[in-house]
């Protein structure tokens, strides 16, 4: 449901970052977007492509999207590194202090 005529609007995935451009959002639906997944208790943002959905989700016991085993062992290796650029920024900061 839209007003403006073919204005041409897009849709991002967080995870691949994949753009989808679409002129109707009814266009979108039932391809396989989905909104949000499920890490754990902690709803994570989407949307998702369906290449990504396929790719790195599965859907749980509850029913919700979740990380697959790959796409978890991706997001521990994502986020073990961000900790280390963040160890090293600080060891950076601290020796150029000194
Ligand atoms: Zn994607």
């Amino acid at each position: 449901m839209t007003d403006d005529n073919g204005k041409q609007d897009s849709v991002t995935c967080a995870i691949c970052g994949h753009t989808q451009h679409y002129s109707d959002f009814e266009e979108i639906v039932g391809t396989g977007w989905i909104p949000s997944y499920w890490e754990e208790d902690d709803e994570c943002e989407g949307p998702v492509c369906p290449t990504c959905v396929q790719n790195r989700l599965k859907v749980g016991d509850d029913g919700e999207y979740e990380p697959n085993q790959s796409f978890l062992a991706e997001l521990a290796k994502l986020r073990q590194r961000k900790a280390e650029e963040n160890v090293v920024a600080i060891m950076r900061r601290w020796h150029g202090m000194r």
